[in-house]
């Protein structure tokens, strides 16, 4: 079967380290990212397959893959890169780039999650799940599907017993370093735009 070439191109990595750094250009294909992460069951390209076509320049590979959309941002693999390459933070960087190129994300409920995740945090500083989730459930259109195979009233026990043992706050609050966690959201949304 005839092979496609790959034609290497730094602009990629320029735009990512710019915005970054995440130091991708230091990886060199041990697989240690890869081998820890909790979720490859469910990737179409693994995480050091992921830095290797960024540093080849792959940009419509990379931004179209599911893989950055998977990844649970866990940061198991920066934490065992021994070349301290920040994978989980290159991954958010290229969801960033995928959605400010109008490339749509394969699983549409995981962009929801992740643009209801980000409204909370600048409104906040953190998720208020006792509305969060049933909004999420809402708009993702998690519940009707849930409501058609019967099984909301399992969510409803669980959210429930968790509200019950104090695992879920009854009234939002805001944390105390708001203004920092604007700061850093505005300064990422310049930096994710600005390359
Ligand atoms: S652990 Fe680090 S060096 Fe090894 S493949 Fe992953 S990114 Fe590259
Ligand atoms: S941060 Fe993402 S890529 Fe890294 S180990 Fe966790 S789920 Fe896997």
């Amino acid at each position: 079967m005839p092979q496609e070439t790959i034609h290497p191109d730094h602009y990629l990595l320029e735009q990512l380290e710019a915005a970054g750094p995440f130091q991708a250009a230091a990886c060199f294909q041990c697989r240690k990212c890869t081998n820890g992460c909790p979720v490859t069951f469910a990737m179409d390209l693994y995480p050091d397959q992921v830095i290797r076509l960024v540093l080849l320049g792959q940009r419509e590979t990379v931004l179209r893959c599911n893989t950055i959309w998977v990844c649970a941002a866990c940061e198991t693999c920066t934490t065992r890169c021994p070349n301290a390459v920040k994978i989980a933070e290159l991954m958010d960087c290229l969801k960033e780039m995928a959605v400010d190129a109008g490339i749509p994300c394969r699983q549409p409920q995981i962009l929801t999650l992740h643009e209801m995740f980000l409204k909370n945090l600048k409104k906040r500083g953190r998720v208020f799940e006792s509305t969060f989730v049933p909004s999420y459930q809402i708009r993702s259109g998690e519940l009707k599907r849930k409501w058609k195979a019967g099984a909301w009233r399992d969510d409803l026990k669980l959210g429930w017993q968790m509200l019950y043992k104090g695992r879920f706050s009854q009234v939002p609050k805001s944390i105390k370093g708001m203004e920092e966690v604007r700061v850093i959201l505005s300064r990422a949304k310049q930096t994710t735009h600005t390359t």
